[in-house]
């Protein structure tokens, strides 16, 4: 007989193993995690050496999303010819995790007479646990004929099973959740749920062969029989099949068909046979057996104190109402209003999850749940990584008066290797959950702000006085991208207040030496060094590229094409400027409300109002101060907390000490904002340098005055 020639041992293989024999001739490995995005644009994307990849859903007809009933034969051969193999080669068969997917494959392989499969427990995943070699590259396919010989013995149809029905010698196991089996099941059907043939984790791992035959054989399942598995769609069973197989079954049969084919043919939904109550028979003669009334196992059956593990399991099963992943996909694509909780601890979160599923450890659950969805009667569903944990989890929500909770059976991992789409996280490693640690005890910040903050691009125009405080906490904020426009190259009389730049950067280029500096502080942030003058012709270029600008620029005509610019991309811009003890700070957002710099002050004044850079002083603590007021408002923009200085000049009195806010509104008659715009491009206005005096600020020269109102 076939199964006495096979070595057992090579039924399932673990890592170990197949690092071993990677590379010998005829050992073929093929990868079959499900078909995510990733694999429809083929390679690059990491798998075990050599493995070729193969879409199940080519393989088997997709029933309720998952791959279930085989495509014809001649199909099935043409496509693993396409992969290069043929029926001598040893094939090792994984998928992400040690699922049914890669069950599915391995039993069809043993149906049609490979010479030997393998199926790599825990899959994926365990190969990266165990920090196995991986790579990109696409390996070298050289096609070749596929030819199935199928077993039959290792196939049941359902004529087979019909005219096989309570034979002594037959067992028929159910392999479906027993929410599922109580919904309607093949007549004298045992429910064996393919999740007990594995030890749940985020790799699913089989239970040793003993374990898993003392299982089998404790409902009466043994090894003189001819064992037929099923589930909805004959890939769970196909799982349950290599259990059987392990436990050291010599007949067993998938029904690939399964109950979808099943009631199909007997023409009755599973739904309308429990309802009804009765056995129904359809047109092709099929029966359908609804349950006996299930008892319901009382809640406190067992004290808690002396109740094992799979007591404790049986009572919250009998208590929770589980649901699969394929409802759960339905309900949810329904737009239904529920409320999905992922309980696994971070480091399974962190490789996928459900859309739209809030994270709450299972530590906290009791402790959360309530910010999560306070209303008792809204549904909940609870899931775990494979079904266990959350059945404990549904059970204390239960505890807690949640009165329409649901643990997902099967977990994430039925989930995944169904094909369901899931989400991976952007998650903070443990390096940057240590550098921002005192961001992330901030509510208002916390991961995802940190994450948004890593995410953000601004600008700061200028590396002097102003942009060295703002670059600087923008950098050890963790702002991912910081681009610096500055064409001056550091000077002796600088250092008196651009910290940004040290005495042996005298002479080099200002964004130079700050990109040095911003490296050294924060090695996330990406500088991007813009060495130039800017101007009309390259400012939109610029700035385009930005989230937000901070204006540092010390001259009138940067300050009116900066503003200019921002205008016409819909870029925030917080602007600053600083002179001698006083400073004042705003934002400027008029695509969301609120002023530009034009509604104040329409156009540049003339050149010989101003003091020019030379004659105008400044205390060189006042930029810090400034700057990093700018730095603020920044990161509250990108955080989106608090209230933005949009429409409010931030008035600083270095010498009084005192800060004061006036109101500025938009002017509808601004030129480049208002609701007939002159300014429509940018303007270049002859070089000048300057502020206006402390006068036309704080006291209105005219500029703009009537915008302003204490
Ligand atoms: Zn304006």
């Amino acid at each position: 007989m076939t199964d006495r020639m096979k070595a057992p041992s090579t039924f399932l293989v673990d890592v170990a193993w197949l690092r071993q024999r990677l590379g010998e001739p005829g050992l073929r490995v093929v990868d079959v995690r499900p078909a995510l995005e990733q694999f429809q644009s083929g390679y690059p994307w990491a798998h075990i050496p050599g493995a070729v990849y193969l879409n199940m859903q080519q393989l088997f007809t997709v029933v309720n999303g998952i791959p279930g009933k085989l495509t014809p034969q001649a199909t099935g051969e043409a496509l693993l010819g396409r992969l290069g193999l043929s029926q001598d080669d040893h094939v090792v068969v994984y998928d992400d995790s040690g699922g049914s997917l890669a069950a599915l494959l391995a039993w069809l392989l043993d149906y049609w007479g490979q010479a030997q499969v393998s199926f790599l427990d825990g899959g994926w995943q365990a190969w990266q646990e165990e920090g196995e070699t991986i790579t990109a590259e696409e390996p070298v396919v050289r096609p070749a004929t596929y030819r199935a010989r199928p077993e039959e013995g290792k196939l049941a149809t359902a004529e087979w099973i019909a005219a096989h029905l309570g034979h002594p010698t037959v067992a028929l196991v159910d392999t479906r959740t027993p929410q599922e089996f109580q919904r309607g099941h093949l007549p004298g059907a045992l429910n064996v749920p393919w999740e007990e043939n594995v030890n749940p984790g985020l790799a699913q791992r089989y239970r040793s062969g003993t374990t898993l035959h003392r299982q089998f054989a404790e409902v009466g399942i043994t090894p003189d029989k001819e064992v037929v598995v099923y589930c909805e769609t004959g890939a769970r069973s196909a799982h349950t099949y290599w259990a059987l197989r392990l436990a050291g079954y010599p007949h067993v049969r998938n029904y690939e068909g399964s109950w979808a084919e099943w009631t199909r043919r007997a023409g009755e939904k599973p739904a309308s046979a429990v309802s009804t109550g009765q056995a129904a028979v359809g047109p092709c003669g099929l029966p359908v057996a609804s349950p006996a009334p299930v008892t319901a196992v009382e809640w406190a059956v067992a004290p808690v104190g002396r109740a094992t593990r799979d007591q404790i399991l049986a009572q919250a099963r009998a208590r929770v109402p589980e649901i699969d992943a394929y409802e759960v996909k339905e309900r949810l694509d329904a737009r239904e209003k529920l409320t999905v909780v992922d309980i696994r601890e971070r480091d399974e979160w962190v490789q996928g999850h459900l859309p739209g599923a809030h994270f709450v450890p299972r530590g906290f659950l009791e402790l959360r749940i309530e910010e999560i969805q306070p209303q008792r009667d809204v549904p909940i569903i609870v899931y775990c990584a494979g079904g266990v944990r959350s059945l404990l989890g549904a059970r204390d929500l239960q505890a807690m008066g949640y009165s329409n909770v649901f643990s997902m059976a099967g977990g994430f991992s039925q989930w995944k290797n169904a094909g369901l789409p899931f989400i991976v996280p952007a998650v903070l490693n443990e390096e940057r959950r240590t550098r921002y640690s005192r961001h992330l005890l901030i509510p208002e910040v916390g991961e995802a702000g940190q994450l948004a903050l890593l995410g953000a691009k601004a600008l700061l125009i200028g590396a002097g006085g102003l942009g060295s405080p703002a670059a600087l906490y923008l950098a050890a904020a963790g702002v991912g991208a910081i681009g610096i426009v500055d064409f001056d190259a550091v000077d002796l009389s600088n250092l008196q207040r651009q910290i940004l730049h040290g005495q042996s950067d005298i002479g080099r280029h200002k964004v130079e030496s700050a990109a040095d500096r911003l490296r050294e502080i924060n090695p996330d942030v990406k500088v991007i060094p813009h060495r130039v003058l800017l101007d009309s012709s390259n400012a939109l270029d610029i700035i385009g590229q930005y989230d937000i600008v901070l204006n540092g620029s010390d001259n009138f005509p940067t300050r009116y094409l900066v503003n200019d610019a921002c205008v016409l991309l819909g870029k925030p811009l917080v602007d600053a400027s600083i002179f001698i003890f006083e400073g004042q700070v705003t934002v400027y957002d008029p695509a969301h409300g609120g002023p530009c710099y034009r509604c104040l002050y329409p156009d540049p004044p003339p050149p010989g109002e101003v003091p020019s850079c030379a004659e105008a002083g400044v205390l060189g603590v006042l930029p810090g101060i400034v700057g990093s007021l700018q730095a603020m408002e920044a990161i509250k923009f990108i955080l989106r907390i608090g209230e933005p200085l949009v429409g409010r000049l931030l008035m600083f009195d270095g010498l009084e000490m005192t800060f004061r806010t006036l109101k500025a509104r938009r002017a509808a008659a601004c030129p480049v904002c208002g609701d007939q715009p002159t300014v429509t491009e940018l303007i270049d206005y002859d070089q000048f340098c300057g502020l206006p005096s402390r006068h036309a600020i704080v006291e209105g020269n005219g500029h703009g005055i009537n915008a302003l109102a204490r």
